[in-house]
């Protein structure tokens, strides 16, 4: 499965991208399990999906 940045949507590249994983609460059954829906989102700042700016722009 291919990783998609949750803030500009672009791929990253688990192998060569700076990225954190996020775990977002999604829900929670009856019984107490806990659902999460994890995601992953660049470490270099990226603008919001729709911006049209490329995140590795701006690595230092
Ligand atoms: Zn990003």
């Amino acid at each position: 499965m291919d990783l998609l940045c949750e803030r500009c949507y672009a791929p990253v590249d688990p192998d060569s991208d700076r990225f954190y994983r996020l775990a977002h609460l999604y829900g929670a059954d009856h019984d107490g399990t806990v659902h999460w829906r994890n995601a992953v989102v660049h470490t270099v700042p990226c603008a919001a999906a729709g911006s049209a700016h490329d995140p590795h722009d701006r690595a230092a």
